[in-house]
């Protein structure tokens, strides 16, 4: 070859090159007739190839003709028995006929028709299974040329092309199923859908193909939806929720809708499938079930899902702007009562008036929400972001609201008006950002909690002492589990007794040995017993423990005839097996029923009147006796108290506290002690601390106190010797 070149000084240079191509012309030479040459280019190809002649008969076959006859020979399959050179090939087709090869006939007719120039060329596609894979191939007849008669037979494997397009059928079918079906690319362009998709939205493949699925856009989501859903999207590679679409026609329709990313070998989304399932297609059923999945029926107020919605965004949004927030956790006072006493009807009406009025005094733009029974929240939004300037903010709202719903109410129900008055209890939550929505409910009604124990109609704040004292309530809730096992319960002994200082009892109180916060007084363990349930093997274990303690006694003569008071909580006293506790525990001590005393509430009465009498009528046929605790501080009323088989009636401590100090306590102590002896009952005055106290109830006829002044509750050793003095 030649060229020609510029030097540095653009002077033109003629270069020639040579090169020795002998070797490539040589074989082009020796291969252009040569067997060599045309053998290696039919053994270069994947097909088995054979070459007949003008009666069929083998004239040449490739090495995979060879090789796939020789591999087969004996197995199923027409072109693998005796498929040399030499043998006639259409005899062989024809001895497979009925054979189980398949194929074999039609390729015979179709050697013949191409041999007989009836046919340019012909091809066949057959199954040619062997028993551990499936096969397939495809025949191709061709004549030799123009100079011979003959034919060029080809046989090639199709099998994986078969395979391919099986999958692919079977893959059509089912994306054509009752499930909308649409398939776009990695930008959500629409690529693919199927007919169930055109039946739900109303969009025809030309009309959808090129557009995205925001076509179907109901404007019923927010941005933040479409956030989520495309986080997932990409964190997961799937989402799936409830999602309003719009129908060609505008009908809107309620869908699920899941979403699937399909990647590509670089991990790369490549597409995304959606499959639709219908739910629901009429708008106003929507609407209904709208309605009643988010608002209450009876006030027509958000429900606590929508607020827990709302709660959410609000609380974003707080953290976004730096703006203070507030929720109001707002509780009817005493509604309970109302509904009780009048009916739920007028229950209702009153709920719905309460609405009403709070709807006046909230903004337009605060969310007022039912969560249920007597319970409403209000979310203030925005307030400032000063946090006192917040408060006070929110403090005069809750002043106004306090207001409004502390006035009469006049409630025409049943074809009667009805006079109410009804206060509400509210605590209040601020918030600006860090807070789940069910962290704020949290801290309001904990808040609201305390304006109700702290006298109701009134307002708190929440504030963090009052997490840490939820917090210590939980810790001291995993120690109580542990006590009884570590036996860190004691019973105390408080001295029962006549004006002469003679012991006729005591009083078992419990205390707890906390390993680290030492002797934990019931007031603050028994409640949280109560509550957790607790209360059930604890009362159980008190209960042994002072019969196995009457049982001790029954051998030292200063001890003999002492009646130990057991006090019982209402929780163990209505479980069913109560009566037989009671009874097992006498049995296995043997002692005798009536040194036992059970001490009742009385709103452990109340709780269940018919159920407290019913077992303390069994319980005193097996001579157990019963004194009514804190007497003259619930609702006691005569027509109850005639009807409790009681022995005993205690006067509460905080009527004999104020002996000598408000009158009142004085007729009432002077009362209970009356009745207790018109009804045949005994009467003792708790909480006796003075020589003043003592002196009053001895003269007013109440034979038997208890108290400091006469003895604290005192571990057993140091009662035992209290006796002996
Ligand atoms: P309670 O049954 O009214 O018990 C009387 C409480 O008044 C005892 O408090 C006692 O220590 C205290 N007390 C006695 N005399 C005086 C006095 O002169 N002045 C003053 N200020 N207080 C006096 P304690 O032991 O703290 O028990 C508190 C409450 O815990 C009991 O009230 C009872 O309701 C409950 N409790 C105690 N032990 C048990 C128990 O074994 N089972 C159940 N279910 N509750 C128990
Ligand atoms: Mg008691």
């Amino acid at each position: 070859s030649a060229a020609l070149a510029f030097d540095e000084d653009g002077t033109p240079e003629l270069r020639v090159m040579v090169r020795d191509i002998s070797e490539r012309k040589l074989i082009e030479h020796n291969l252009k007739d040569s067997e060599t040459f045309k053998r290696s280019i039919l053994d270069s190809m994947p097909s088995q190839i054979a070459v007949l002649d003008h009666q069929g008969v083998i004239v040449a076959v490739n090495e995979v003709w060879q090789r796939f006859a020789l591999e087969n020979s004996g197995k199923p399959g027409q072109h693998a028995r005796n498929t040399e050179v030499g043998v006639n090939y259409l005899e062989i087709c024809l001895a497979s006929f009925g054979d189980i090869d398949e194929g074999a006939q039609e390729v015979h007719e179709g050697i013949l028709a191409v041999l007989e120039g009836r046919l340019q060329s012909y091809s066949l596609e057959y199954p040619c299974h062997s028993p551990n894979e499936q096969r397939w191939f495809l025949a191709s007849v061709t004549p030799l040329g123009i100079e011979y008669r003959g034919v060029v037979i080809t046989h090639t494997n199709i099998t994986e092309r078969k395979l391919a397009e099986n999958e692919l059928r079977i893959a059509a079918i089912a994306f054509e199923t009752q499930t909308g079906m649409v398939v776009t690319d990695a930008n959500a362009v629409i690529l693919r859908i199927n007919k169930a998709f055109t039946k739900l939205t109303g969009y025809t493949e030309a009309e959808s193909l090129g557009q995205t699925p925001h076509m179907l856009s109901s404007g019923q989501h927010d941005k933040l939806f479409f956030e989520t859903l495309w986080n997932d999207l990409i964190n997961t590679g799937y989402w799936e929720g409830q999602i309003w679409n719009r129908r060609k026609d505008g009908n809107i329709v309620v869908e699920w809708l899941a979403i699937s990313a399909v990647m590509d070998a670089h991990a790369r989304v490549s597409h995304y499938i959606g499959v639709y399932s219908h739910i629901i297609q009429n708008l106003e059923a929507i609407e209904e079930i709208h309605r009643l999945a988010y608002y209450d029926p009876l006030t027509k107020l958000p429900n606590r899902r929508l607020l827990q919605d709302r709660l959410s965004q609000a609380l974003a949004v707080s953290t976004r702007n730096r703006l203070y927030g507030a929720i109001l956790f707002l509780d009817l006072d005493h509604f309970k009562q109302i509904n009780d006493t009048r009916g739920h009807e007028a229950g209702d009406l009153l709920l719905i008036e309460v609405a009403r009025r709070l709807r006046n005094v909230v903004r337009e733009v605060d969310t007022l929400a039912r969560l249920g029974g007597d319970e409403f929240v209000v979310l203030l939004e925005d307030l400032d972001t000063d946090v006192e300037v917040a408060a006070s903010l929110v403090k005069q709202v809750a002043g106004k609201v306090l207001g409004v719903l502390a006035e009469p109410y006049l409630i025409h129900c049943n074809e009667q008006d009805y006079n109410f008055h009804c206060s509400a209890s509210i605590g209040i939550g601020l918030y600006i950002d860090k807070l789940t929505p069910e962290e704020l409910l949290g801290h309001a009604d904990l808040a609201m909690y305390e304006a109700k124990s702290g006298g109701r109609n009134a307002l708190r704040f929440f504030d963090m002492t009052m997490q840490e004292v939820v917090t210590a309530r939980t810790s001291l809730e995993q120690d109580l589990r542990q006590a009884l096992a570590h036996q860190e319960f004691k019973l105390y002994f408080q001295m029962q007794a006549l004006h002469n200082r003679r012991i006729i009892g005591a009083e078992v109180l419990l205390r707890w040995a906390h390993p680290e916060r030492g002797l934990v007084s019931p007031r603050d363990f028994i409640p949280l017993a109560e509550q957790t349930g607790l209360i059930l093997p604890i009362g159980l274990w008190v209960l042994e423990t002072a019969c196995a303690q009457l049982k001790t006694w029954e051998a030292v003569p200063l001890a003999r005839d002492l009646q130990l008071a057991v006090n019982v909580s209402a929780h163990q006293f209505h479980q069913e097996c109560f009566v037989e506790q009671v009874c097992a525990a006498l049995e296995r001590y043997a002692i005798q029923p009536d040194r036992l005393k059970l001490e009742l509430t009385e709103s452990l009465v109340l709780d269940d009147i018919e159920d407290t009498i019913s077992k303390m009528l069994a319980l005193k046929t097996h001579g157990v006796s019963f004194s009514m605790n804190d007497f003259g501080t619930g609702f006691s009323s005569l027509s109850y108290l005639t009807k409790l088989p009681l022995n005993q009636l205690k006067i509460d401590q905080s009527f004999v506290r104020n002996l000598g100090v408000k009158h009142s306590d004085a007729v009432i102590v002077q009362t209970i002690i009356s009745m207790g002896n018109n009804l045949g009952m005994e009467v003792i005055a708790e909480g006796v601390e003075t020589e003043e106290q003592r002196a009053f109830l001895e003269l007013h006829g109440c034979p038997a106190i208890q108290g400091y002044l006469i003895g604290r509750p005192v571990p057993l050793e140091e009662f035992e010797r209290q006796l002996n003095r």
